[in-house]
């Protein structure tokens, strides 16, 4: 299965498109575009991704394929010789076994792991083929030269790590590392993707820094690549101002509360690194925070046991060169003197000024 799509072959200018949009992202110069058209022309059809899905509802591959021709993703699957992926191949049963098998017995391909990996009863939990997801996964590391974990449930175990089948990501469960895979791991890269779903441009941003250089960009302590987890979504939330005004929506029903800082209704913002504000889903600008929902902390290995439930106020904030803030106190400081115009910072100075 070399191709999952019929399209022609990819022009030169899609090409260039693909490179100065995944330059970009990773915050690299745009005078690299032509080694990385001609990384890309010169690969195409030629390194072998394998796809595994386990305990997980296919969102990040609905999420990839959603955003086709003539997006990057649509070259990236041009690009890749797409060995298995349970989802989009046309084998079914025993072929598309044999397809796994076949793949992950040359070495060198990319293994994309989509979805959590229950341990319980030795991974009774989610078998395919006869197989546990476990074991599958242990198999199909060994001959990797890569891993890419994408979605929460891969990379920390996001919604199945909060049930009973012991479910973890492919490296941590949450923030706690464990050392399931290990032994066949090795020094093997991996490249953690999370976020529900995972966005497909990081995906392809990742395959074509791969193709082109080799390697992968820099990560941070959770395998996070630091260009697309690097900042916080409150620092750069369009609906900052409201937060620092003291604006927050209290009622989803009340007209004069369109727009305010959704803190009150559960926002993770202030502890959410990802660049979600940048670029939507689906081909949109779509994404939480915009369409009028608080930020659930996708990114982050927490979600989803710790920040649920996801639309109830949990923590107290901290903020930058200020510390711990009682948002009680300050909301009832800015509702009492609210007509003065005072900003929040100010308040919250005030306030620890108080404390101390
Ligand atoms: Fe589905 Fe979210 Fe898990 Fe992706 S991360 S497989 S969208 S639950
Ligand atoms: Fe934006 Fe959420 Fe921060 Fe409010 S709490 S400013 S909605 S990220």
């Amino acid at each position: 299965m070399d191709t999952l799509f019929l399209r022609p072959k990819p022009t030169r200018r899609e090409f260039l498109q693909v490179a100065t949009a995944s330059l970009a992202l990773l915050g690299l110069s745009q005078a690299l575009s032509p080694r990385v058209v001609k990384a890309l022309e010169e690969t195409s059809g030629k390194p072998a991704v394998v796809w595994l899905h386990g305990q997980e509802c296919t969102g990040c591959s609905e999420s990839f394929v959603n955003n086709l021709d003539p997006t990057a993703a649509a070259i990236i699957l041009d690009t890749i010789s797409l060995r298995y992926h349970e989802t989009l191949m046309a084998a079914s049963g025993y072929h598309a076994e044999e397809a796994l098998e076949d793949a992950i017995s040359e070495s060198g391909y990319l293994l994309v792991i989509e979805g959590a990996i229950p341990l319980a009863e030795d991974g009774l939990y989610c078998t395919i083929g006869g197989k546990t997801f476990k074991d599958i996964v242990r198999e199909s590391v060994k001959n990797a030269a890569a891993v890419i974990c994408v979605g929460s449930c891969a990379t920390f175990g996001g919604f199945p790590a909060a049930g009973p089948t012991d479910a973890v990501g492919f490296l941590y469960k949450n923030t706690k590392k464990h050392h399931e895979f290990d032994d066949v791991l090795g020094d093997k890269p991996v490249i953690n993707l999370p976020r529900c779903p995972m966005h497909p441009e990081s995906l392809v941003a990742i395959i074509v820094h791969y193709l082109t250089f080799g390697d992968i960009p820099p990560l941070d302590n959770f395998q996070r690549p630091i260009a697309f987890y690097g900042e916080l979504m409150h620092d750069n939330c369009p609906r900052r101002g409201q937060f620092e005004a003291g604006h927050f929506l209290t009622d989803w029903g009340d007209p004069s509360q369109a727009g305010y800082c959704l803190y009150l209704k559960g926002c993770k913002g202030p502890w959410a690194r990802h660049d979600c504000w940048k670029r939507g889903w689906n081909g949109t600008s779509a994404y939480c925070i915009n369409v009028n929902a608080p930020c659930i902390g996708c990114s982050e290995p927490e979600f989803y046991e710790r920040f649920s439930p996801l639309y109830d106020r949990q923590f107290d904030v901290t903020l930058p060169g200020i510390g711990k803030v009682d948002i009680d106190k300050v909301m009832a400081t800015v509702a009492a003197i609210a007509a003065a115009g005072i900003g929040i910072d100010t308040i919250i100075t005030k306030l620890k000024g108080e404390e101390s």
